[in-house]
């Protein structure tokens, strides 16, 4: 057993776990990967919005941005991991290494879901971070892809405070693996250009964060910007009255995006990247 698997906690001892932890990276990889090519090809097939073309360009910036994201972050954890200070610094108990797994799994996604909720709702109103949380929003059509499309700046801050509060709370390393991987999921799903009937959309929505729920936070109408933050759950949205719905037919048509920065050049990559140290020169906040 390396070192590495030493210091993530006993429910790691078990070989599969330890096999699944060793190659974690490249699991986050091929879900990213694979979870992004079957929707890709689900959307096509059963589009909720439609386009007759194929938004090569569009697709092929959001990917880069969100690739490079994934190398800086992956890169930045395994120094973190391998570094022996941040070892010394990590607490002896965990609070959640005697609780059942399956209990622990939904305890650690309900804390991270109201983390990101709060940063979300903070990258929103605040005018310099909304600079680099518009990268997000300023897609014109949200599909799969959309959901790589974030200013390396926010995931930067993001992962730092998510990574703190796991960290303090010591939660066991195979834990935290399956709470990415089901927040990944349930992202690139919910960014999905899906078409889901009303009927499973209406009842899906108690539970988690459907395509139609999350298409609405990307409408270019303030109202629905400012509503609908949830990432993998809609329950904070409903605790602090932050929800909006518009008629089913209407997602059809509804324009997405910002009402500026709508260029095919503001999407372009190197523009995504600057638009924050620029902004002033190119457009208004929300
Ligand atoms: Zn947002």
């Amino acid at each position: 057993m390396t070192d590495q698997v030493n210091i993530l906690g006993p429910s790691s001892e078990h070989v599969a776990l330890t096999l699944l932890l060793n190659h974690q990276d490249l699991i986050m990889l091929v879900a990213t990967f694979g979870g992004m090519l079957v929707l890709l090809m689900w959307e096509r097939v059963w589009p909720r919005r439609h386009s007759p073309d194929l938004p090569i360009s569009r697709w092929w910036n959001n990917w880069l941005l969100g690739y490079l994201n994934f190398a800086i972050i992956l890169w930045l954890l395994r120094l973190v991991e391998q570094s022996s200070w941040f070892a010394a610094l990590r607490p002896e108990q965990s609070l959640l290494e005697h609780m059942h797994p399956a209990l622990a799994l939904l305890l650690l996604l309900f804390i991270v879901e109201g983390i990101t909720y709060a940063l979300h709702r903070l990258f929103h109103v605040s005018p310099l971070l909304w600079r680099f949380h518009a990268v997000h929003h300023l897609d014109t059509e949200v599909d799969v892809t959309t959901s790589h499309r974030h200013h390396i700046v926010e995931v930067l801050a993001t992962t730092l405070i998510v990574m703190s509060i796991i960290f303090l709370l010591n939660v066991p390393a195979v834990i935290v693996m399956f709470v990415a991987l089901l927040r990944l999921m349930i992202a690139l799903m919910s960014h999905s250009n899906l078409d889901l009937p009303e009927s499973v959309d209406r009842r899906l929505r108690w539970f988690i964060v459907t395509p139609d729920f999350h298409r609405l936070h990307h409408s270019s109408d303030p109202r629905h910007t400012n509503s609908n933050y949830g990432a993998v759950f809609p329950w904070f949205d409903y605790l602090f009255n932050t929800v909006s719905t518009v008629p089913y037919k209407e997602q059809r048509h509804m324009q997405l995006g910002l009402e500026y920065l709508r260029g095919r050049r503001d999407s372009r990559l190197d523009q995504l990247l600057l638009l924050p140290f620029v902004w002033k020169r190119r457009a208004l906040p929300i």
